[in-house]
């Protein structure tokens, strides 16, 4: 089977993203770029992640044709193909609907820097204006507000993270929901503190080496 160990990665990927409740029944979708190959594996459209094999995962070229499995793609599709083609450090996307970053897209904000792990993203979490899913005004809604953020918000919809591999895009879709959390919570009992760009800055640079043993520790 071609790109097996991508598939297999998505299938326990999606598990893994409805056990961190990212998301519900066949909510949200995921997908890796293998680049030496020049194919991407993308989630089939609409299938539960409970029964998602490895098979059902769908391998793409970059401009959509399909090469490989019988079921539909994601319907979004297009801004996995758009995100791949503008961000060469991104090998991997995953998009869901969990529920307190979700509640931010739908107050139609962006989530600021109110806690330092939203460095996860960058300084901030930019917000895509609304359009349904699905379509190319989504896609182009997300490509230009992306720049080099690792996250964006989808306004009354949902978020996605970006990673060089499925694990840093999950992680980033953890982190995030605890920040937006905490800013849920903050905001209900009064105005929330947020850091500055300054030191935003700071932990953006800490963390290119944070958590890599085989780097000096700053
Ligand atoms: P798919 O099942 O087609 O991937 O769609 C789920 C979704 O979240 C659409 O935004
Ligand atoms: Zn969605």
């Amino acid at each position: 089977m071609i790109l097996e160990k991508e598939r297999e990665k998505i299938v326990e990927t999606g598990k893994r993203m409805i056990d961190a409740r990212l998301t519900t029944g066949t909510g949200g979708n995921l997908s890796i770029f293998n680049r030496k190959e020049n194919l991407i594996a993308i989630k089939p459209s609409g299938v539960p992640y409970q029964s998602m094999r490895a098979q059902d995962v769908v391998v793409l070229r970059p401009d959509g044709e399909r090469v490989d499995g019988v079921l539909k793609p994601s319907s979004e599709t297009k801004f996995h193909l758009a995100i791949y083609h503008a961000r060469p450090d991104v090998d991997a996307i995953l998009h869901s609907h969990q529920v307190h970053a979700t509640t931010i897209a739908c107050m139609g904000i962006e989530l600021p820097a109110v806690h330092y792990l939203l460095a996860f993203s960058g300084d901030k979490v930019p917000l895509a204006p609304y359009a349904t899913f699905g379509t190319q005004a989504l896609s182009d809604n997300i490509l230009s507000v992306l720049g080099n953020y690792k996250a964006c918000l989808l306004e009354n919809h949902g978020l996605i993270t970006l990673g060089a591999s499925l694990d840093e895009a999950f992680d980033t879709a953890e982190a995030l929901e605890l920040v937006a959390q905490i800013y849920i919570q903050a905001k209900s009992i009064g105005e929330a503190k947020i850091l500055n760009s300054e030191q935003m800055n700071v932990v953006i640079e800490k963390f290119k080496t944070y958590g890599k043993q085989d780097s000096e520790t700053k």
